[in-house]
């Protein structure tokens, strides 16, 4: 896969050169492996589960040798993947039942929020829907200047207000607009502020709940988006977004510039959400929808 040859680079030729020499698996290669994932930022809870997992299969199986380890290993990490993410996503389609479809995006600054709700605008609209984008994320005026970028790019109509005005407004008025011009899809951006979670929560919960009053059950999805290339900074940060409101997607981005791509598995693990889409670089494609198999597959060489 393009874009993930960092990580594969790292976790592959590591478990390679771990496994080379050994004609059967021991103590000593598992502390190895268990290395190997930590140092992927799969994280240490993850990568104990699939140790673990691993152990149980070797004392069972008595005899092990080195491919069939890679095999586990692999199999392991599709499982959990699979624990987690359906893998019926098709490329960027939306649900036909509901109109506009409304995806309130969450995350802190820097994470590359904006540029995923560019990336994601193009595609719907390369797809032939009609996309809005809500400027919801009023506290930095540059946030706000930035998505409208994205939107002249992508050409599409970006509702704004002026700095500092309440998000739940702008969120109205996007919301309202995209449902006035019968748009498919409207994507809210939102200011990613962590440092008080009670304020955290209270706003995105008024957010919600204007949205709601406009077209009931929305938003249909709140997308986190991480940066998948901060490690534990990604962990800690989907720990605080999901203590606040209900995340129902996560976006991984700038998997692109990082070997430790492993934290899609560890993160997917231990908050339960699906991984929707995986960021691989700056360019307004770089956005996939994200697939286990292909992930792994990817991993594995
Ligand atoms: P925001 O503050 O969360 O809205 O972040 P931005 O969307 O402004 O992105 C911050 C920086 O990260 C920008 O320079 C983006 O080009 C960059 N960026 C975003 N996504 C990716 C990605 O998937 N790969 C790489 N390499 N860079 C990315």
């Amino acid at each position: 896969d393009k874009g993930l040859e960092k990580t594969k680079e790292n976790f592959f030729s590591k478990i390679t050169r771990a496994v080379a020499g050994k004609s059967k698996v021991d103590d000593d290669l598992l502390d190895n492996l268990e290395e190997i994932l930590v140092t992927s930022d799969v994280g240490v809870d993850t990568t104990l589960k699939i140790i673990e997992r691993i152990e149980a299969r070797v004392a069972r199986d008595k005899y092990v040798g080195t491919d069939e380890l890679t095999a586990m290993l692999r199999d392991e990490i599709a499982l959990l993947l699979t624990e987690n993410n359906s893998d019926d996503l098709s490329e960027f389609t939306l649900p036909e039942r509901k109109k506009p479809y409304v995806i309130m995006v969450v995350g802190v600054n820097g994470v590359g929020k904006t540029t995923t709700i560019g990336k994601l605008a193009y595609q719907f609209k390369q797809k032939g829907y009609s996309v809005y984008l809500g400027a919801a994320d009023t506290f930095r005026a540059a946030a706000v200047e930035q998505l409208d970028i994205w939107g002249q790019r992508v050409g599409v109509p970006v509702i704004k207000q002026k700095m500092g005005s309440d998000p739940a407004s702008v969120a109205f008025d996007a919301v309202s607009s995209a449902k006035a011009h019968d748009a498919d899809v409207v994507i809210i951006d939102t200011a990613g502020r962590l440092h008080n979670k009670v304020n955290l929560m209270n706003e995105l919960t008024k957010i919600k709940n204007v949205m709601g009053k406009i077209v009931p059950g929305t938003p249909d999805e709140v997308l986190l988006v991480l940066d998948g290339s901060t490690g534990q900074n990604a962990f800690e940060q989907a720990k605080q977004f999901t203590a606040a409101t209900e995340v129902t997607a996560l976006a991984i981005t700038k998997l692109d510039g990082t070997a430790k791509g492993g934290v899609v598995i560890g993160i997917s693990d231990q908050f339960r959400i699906p991984v929707k889409y995986i960021g691989l670089g700056e360019g307004i494609e770089d956005l996939q929808v994200f697939r286990r198999r292909e992930f792994v597959d990817s991993l594995f060489g």
